[in-house]
């Protein structure tokens, strides 16, 4: 799925018709409230939370990100040292043949429009900024294939600037905590940020998606022994509607 003409891959809301929501009557000084607990627990449990793309400059976290649209980061990661051993930088890549590129890529599907994206922005970057990637979210969202979940994985990874990635992990889980009703991306961030203190907007999503992957996936949340339990609607919620089904 290319979301707004990107690369950025995301189903909002999609919560497999589980309920959400926030705490009942729950006052924003409340949310907020909550909102810290859930961020402390979250950087307790998941100390060691980090992007798990292999990359080693701004560039390589770039196409990294790009490939990883509908895609596993070790899948990603299997095919990036071919490609930047071919491809070191935004000048060979924008005078890659697309059968080529496409060739090395495929393994991360979707590479006929990856690559299209891969070779765009190499060549934006080329032309608009001396081949160096930009820093500025700005400037990252105007390159092709680039959204702002990317444009913030790039910030906060690469140029230490603060970035609220809304992946689907973080849409999903967002939800499910109570910290948002959205169900678009860009209001889901602008919630979080409102949420969380800037300083930990990158490690944040990097606890989230830990989270997302670890214990609260999509299909079967771990929430017994889940340590974000006492402060999550989710889990009562339902059941309530589990019961509801029942009677
Ligand atoms: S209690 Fe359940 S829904 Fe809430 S964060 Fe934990 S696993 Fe996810």
């Amino acid at each position: 799925m290319v979301s707004r003409g990107s690369m950025d891959f995301l189903h909002p809301g999609s919560i497999l018709g589980y309920p959400a929501g926030p705490m009942p009557r729950e006052s924003k000084r409340a949310l907020s409230f909550r909102a810290q607990r859930i961020r402390k627990v979250l950087f307790e449990t998941h100390a060691d939370a980090h992007c798990e793309l292999d990359y080693t400059d701004a560039f390589e976290l770039l196409c990294a990100t790009l490939l990883s649209a509908q895609c596993t980061d070790k899948v990603v990661n299997t095919v990036t040292p071919a490609l930047f051993r071919r491809f070191p930088d935004a000048s060979q890549l924008a005078k890659a043949r697309p059968s080529e590129l496409e060739r090395i890529i495929r393994p991360t599907g979707f590479y006929k429009n990856k690559a299209k994206s891969l070779i765009g922005m190499a060549r934006a970057v080329v032309e608009r900024h001396e081949e160096q990637i930009p820093d500025t979210m700005e400037e990252l969202v105007k390159l092709p294939g680039v959204g702002r979940k990317t444009a913030n994985v790039i910030l906060g990874n690469a140029f230490d600037t603060p970035g609220l990635v809304v992946d689907t992990h973080v849409a999903r889980l967002s939800q499910r905590m109570g910290l948002t009703q959205q169900k678009d991306p860009v209001r889901i961030e602008r919630e979080l940020m409102e949420l969380i203190p800037e300083e930990d907007w990158t490690q944040f999503s990097h606890a989230m998606i830990f989270h997302g992957r670890r214990i609260c996936t999509a299909r079967n949340p771990a929430c017994e022994g889940c340590p974000i339990f006492p402060d999550c609607p989710f889990p009562k919620r339902r059941t309530r509607k589990t019961r509801r089904r029942k009677a």
